[in-house]
């Protein structure tokens, strides 16, 4: 069975057909528009032009950056701020002549690594996704759980500082403001401002305001020792995060995803010596595997297709 899958971001829609075992067929990729009207123009052109090429396919699946609810309106938004309250699901199902689903990315993410990715065959498990914020997924028994609301695994924003860093949401101490990829960059640059961090400003060509997660990672992959100091201080907040969840979660497998990604086992090492020593009774017990995503960017639109797709069977 072929479905389309949406994902919409603060900057881009990208959709494309996908089938049964994980394969993409058509894509497209558009710019967000600013308001709904026009959102919900796009996202039918690009319909047309995927079922253009692909004229089978049964039913549609839409991520969407944000809180959903399960009714499938866009409740907070704040990269998307023109589709804020819109009843997505609803305006999305008089333009489609198929069914919709509507949920949130990370959601939907988690969904696509658990069909077709890093955690596929796996029942209980957790997405979590290090960028500009810290985005979850929680799947269990297979399926994706959303709470009494939908607002579940809204993982970024668990205490773990009273007195931390202001989050992104205007509350402080939240595990986004010290763990996110964004999170990394400021401990680079705040690192580099007085001098503890010379390989990674050396990364920046010597401007400290241009230092992101991006030259801490290069550093550290590098094998610079002030630089791989950074990222074992940075997976300790990970970790951090990781094992509250996983003492409350008891999941299989936590994938991790995001671009911080691309360093491969130079964040995912020190982040799991750190969990070790973090969760309850580490070494008594068997602990959840640490796995990079392997969807990358893509684990949006082929989630997306997925959810359509265990909808429409
Ligand atoms: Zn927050």
């Amino acid at each position: 069975m072929q479905t389309i899958g949406f994902d919409i971001g603060g900057t881009k829609i990208a959709a494309a057909v996908v089938d049964e075992t994980g394969r993409e067929f058509a894509e497209t990729r558009r710019d967000t528009p600013r308001t709904w009207v026009e959102t919900a123009a796009t996202m039918n052109g690009a319909f047309t032009e995927l079922r253009d090429a692909c004229p089978g396919v049964a039913a549609v699946g839409v991520g969407i950056a944000g809180l959903v609810d399960r009714s499938g309106r866009l409740s907070y938004g704040p990269n998307l701020p023109g589709l804020q309250h819109v009843d997505v699901l609803a305006e999305l199902s008089k333009e489609f002549p198929l069914p919709v689903v509507v949920d949130n990315d990370a959601n939907v993410a988690a969904y696509g690594e658990a069909v077709h990715g890093a955690i596929r065959g796996i029942d209980d498990a957790l997405l979590v996704t290090l960028g500009t914020g810290i985005g979850g997924g929680l799947i269990i028994g297979g399926e994706v759980y959303r709470g009494g609301h939908g607002y579940a695994a809204e993982i970024g924003h668990i205490t773990i500082d009273l007195g931390g860093p202001l989050c992104a949401c205007g509350e402080r101490g939240h595990w986004e403001a010290f763990a996110s990829g964004n999170a990394l960059g400021r401990m680079g640059r705040e690192a580099a401002a007085v001098g503890d961090a010379p390989s990674v400003l050396a990364e920046a060509d010597g401007d400290v305001a241009a230092i992101t997660g991006h030259q801490v990672g290069q550093a550290a992959a590098a094998g610079a020792p002030d630089a791989v100091a950074l990222i074992d201080r940075y997976a300790d907040l990970v970790a951090i995060g990781l094992a509250n969840l996983a003492n409350i979660l008891d999941p299989s497998a936590i994938v991790i995803s995001g671009g911080l990604i691309a360093l491969g086992d130079v964040l995912i090492q020190p982040v799991r010596k750190h969990f070790l020593l973090r969760i309850e009774a580490g070494t008594e017990r068997p602990v959840p595997d640490l796995v990079a995503a392997t969807l990358g960017e893509r684990a949006g639109v082929i989630g997306a297709a997925a959810l359509a797709r265990r909808a429409a069977t």
